[in-house]
């Protein structure tokens, strides 16, 4: 267990940026663009109404409000914050109910543990010191069978190539230093957290970007962004 398993710098840099959270075209373009594909990614393995959830490293609360949307009850965690606070004031303009906290995963899965149907952590565990720790906090979180869905950057050529260089350099999506290519995850090492703290992994799907249609898309090539869909056995 590791308690306080926050990289300062990382919590800054998003807190900097957390007024701008909810404007479409902001620094935040792309986790607004991202969010309809990992929401079905979410829906096709499970419904979420009247589902307990824990949204780990909320941020501003994009995948939050619409996991709430969906009927669920929500609980959005993130350690920087004036995200939370900018998460917090949006509730009041989307009329949804998400409880924000300020708290880390492994601390919440010391107070809360298997009391959750559903843990999402995205684009969260390339910001933070000890991934597997998190993996662990969220396997923890989560009920007997219960799902919990990851998404992170895959470490390799061409994911510098895409996530820092293209996405960071030349096409400005995101401001320049977002990302540390050495924190990014290979598919092989989160399944190897994941087989460490018990959970079963169920499938993997890449996220795409066409530069030309600037859209994103699901498929098959994990090669730089992806998502996993895990469960804890019943
Ligand atoms: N999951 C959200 C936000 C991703 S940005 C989304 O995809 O829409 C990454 C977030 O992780 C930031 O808000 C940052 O503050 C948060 N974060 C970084 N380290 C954290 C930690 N140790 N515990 C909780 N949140 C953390």
């Amino acid at each position: 267990m590791n308690a306080e398993n926050i990289d300062q710098a990382e919590l800054d840099k998003f807190g900097a940026l957390a007024s701008r959270w909810w404007d479409p075209e902001s620094e935040f373009k792309p986790l607004h663009a991202i969010n309809p594909l990992r929401l079905g990614f979410i829906l096709e393995k499970t419904a979420l109404k009247g589902k307990k959830i824990v949204d780990v490293g909320c941020g501003g609360g994009i995948l939050s409000e619409s996991l709430a949307q969906q009927g669920a009850d929500v609980t959005g965690i993130d350690m920087s914050e004036a995200p939370l606070n900018v998460a917090k004031l949006h509730l009041y303009e989307s009329e949804l109910e998400v409880n924000y906290r300020q708290v880390t995963a492994e601390q919440l899965a010391e107070e809360q543990a298997g009391q959750y149907d559903v843990v999402t952590c995205m684009e969260m565990l390339e910001h933070v010191p000890d991934p597997a720790s998190v993996v662990d906090a969220c396997q923890r979180l989560v009920k007997p069978g219960g799902w919990v869905f990851f998404s992170t950057i895959n470490r390799n050529p061409k994911s510098y190539l895409f996530a820092i260089v293209g996405a960071e350099y030349i096409l400005n999506l995101l401001p320049k230093g977002t990302h540390d290519y050495a924190r990014f995850i290979r598919p092989s090492e989160l399944s190897r957290w994941l087989r460490q703290s018990e959970l079963e992994l169920d499938s993997i799907m890449g996220m795409g970007y066409n530069p030309l249609l600037a859209q994103y898309f699901l498929s098959q090539d994990t090669s730089v962004n992806y998502l996993m869909a895990t469960q804890k056995p019943a």
